[in-house]
């Protein structure tokens, strides 16, 4: 039947202003053009995975299947299953040294959900969230999605994107209530060591209002000699810490979506509650699946340390390979999957057929044109003079795309500056 004009008239089409507030992920920017030239034949390589290259592994595939042949297909209790409640709570024991009991968990539907529920339960309009920089930007938007304000602390490249405890004591005022610390980190790969950690401890502890948010997704993905500290374990910080974890990263598990978090009680409670009227739990499958990732053994075992190895190797490429590389800083990542360099001195160049260098965004689109290796823009996790590069493909692809970086930067080396940024 036609629509009359009328029809037309009377439907309001604006969304609320909530949701036009929020910024389109700049991260997809690079990543969408490389998905379409791909599409149309270009062989382009995509380092900009946030997400393991492996499959799940077999027994954790295998205990999914079992629980649909099972028919373990109906709703859970909101904060997840029991035994993997407990399950949880050895682990954090053991692994972490952090004592929860099962009502200290909710199970959500990833880490990002546990995350965004974690800030809504505590944060009240004009609270104030501090994030270090390079950060995840799902904090930014989280963090304004709760009418909270987000409070950035800027790190170097030089100081391996660690907070300094002096900047982040200057930072906090009576309306800071979150602190979010991601270790391994997302987009930088640094590790916080312990020692930082305490001293960080020192100035929370000052702060009474202030909470930390620890999110600790990368936590096995980490090379020796670093070592992961939970925030929650260290003196007093029990009570003030959420902890956040999940099993896509580790365990390559990134589309089941389960995640977690544990904290003090009405903290938790809290967020079990938002968690009841948004989604009723986390899928009861992917629910055994993690129950399965966490028979594994310590740490994950076996099978998680033969994928640690391969993205370790990968990572001792990387790092030596940009460390030779001109005009290119790299600090020491530690951890995740990723190299974040610094590539500040190539803006203001000119390149062939291309145009001026300006800023990360069209180094990528450089790179994106001229190797056909696709990066992710520092802009995106708020460093404009670096590139965030993912090693979550094979050795011999992240030969093929180092070389192919290689040789497109290395007729830019001589080319004079032709603007200041
Ligand atoms: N934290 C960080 C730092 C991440 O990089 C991610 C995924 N990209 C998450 C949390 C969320 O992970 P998930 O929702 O898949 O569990």
């Amino acid at each position: 039947m036609a629509r009359s004009n009328l029809d037309e008239i009377r439907v309001d089409i604006s969304v609320s202003p909530r949701v036009n507030s929020f910024k389109p992920p700049k991260i997809r920017i690079i990543s969408d053009q490389a998905k379409a030239l791909m599409e149309a034949g270009v062989p382009v390589i995509s380092l900009s995975a946030g997400e393991p290259d492996f499959d799940t592994p077999a027994a954790i595939s295998e205990a999914g299947m079992n629980a649909i042949r099972d028919g373990f297909t109906r709703y859970t209790p909101h904060a997840g299953i029991l035994e993997l409640r407990q399950a949880i709570c050895r682990k954090l024991e053991e692994e972490n040294g952090i004592a929860y009991t099962p009502d200290q968990v909710v199970v959500s539907n990833g880490a990002k959900q546990s995350i965004v529920q974690a800030i809504h339960a505590v944060c009240s309009s004009g609270d104030e969230v501090i994030i270090p920089s390079p950060y995840w930007a799902a904090y930014l938007e989280m963090a304004r999605m709760a009418e909270a304000s987000p409070v950035i602390v800027p790190t170097s490249t030089a100081n391996n994107f660690l907070l300094d405890p002096k900047l982040l004591e200057s930072k906090l005022t009576e309306r800071s209530r979150l602190l979010i610390l991601c270790s391994p980190s997302n987009p930088t790969g640094s590790v916080y060591p312990k020692k930082l950690l305490e001293e960080i401890a020192q100035i929370v502890a000052k702060h009474p209002r202030l909470l930390v948010l620890s999110d600790e997704i990368y936590e096995h993905i980490i090379y020796a000699p670093a070592t992961h500290t939970s925030f929650a374990s260290l003196p007093g910080m029990w009570n003030r810490t959420l902890t956040v974890n999940g099993f896509s990263k580790a365990f390559a598990m990134t589309g089941w979506r389960v995640g977690y978090i544990a904290g003090p009680k009405h903290f938790v409670a809290a967020c079990g509650k938002i968690q009841g009227l948004m989604t009723s739990g986390a899928n009861s499958i992917s629910q055994k699946a993690a129950l399965a990732a966490l028979g594994l053994g310590h740490a994950g075992g076996e099978v998680v340390s033969i994928m640690v190895k391969a993205f370790k190797e990968r990572r001792d490429f990387m790092v030596k390979s940009f460390r030779e590389m001109e005009g290119v800083k790299i600090s020491e990542p530690q951890g995740a999957f990723f190299v974040f360099i610094d590539v500040s001195w190539y803006y203001g160049r000119q390149a062939e057929e291309f145009g001026v260098i300006e800023d990360s965004e069209s180094f990528c689109r450089f790179l994106l044109d001229k190797a056909q290796v696709a990066l992710v823009p520092g802009s995106a996790f708020g460093d404009d003079n670096c590139v965030r590069i993912s090693y979550s493909s094979s050795l011999t692809t992240l030969q093929e795309a180092v070389k192919r970086i290689k040789e497109s930067l290395v007729p830019l080396t001589t080319r004079p500056l032709v603007s200041s940024h």
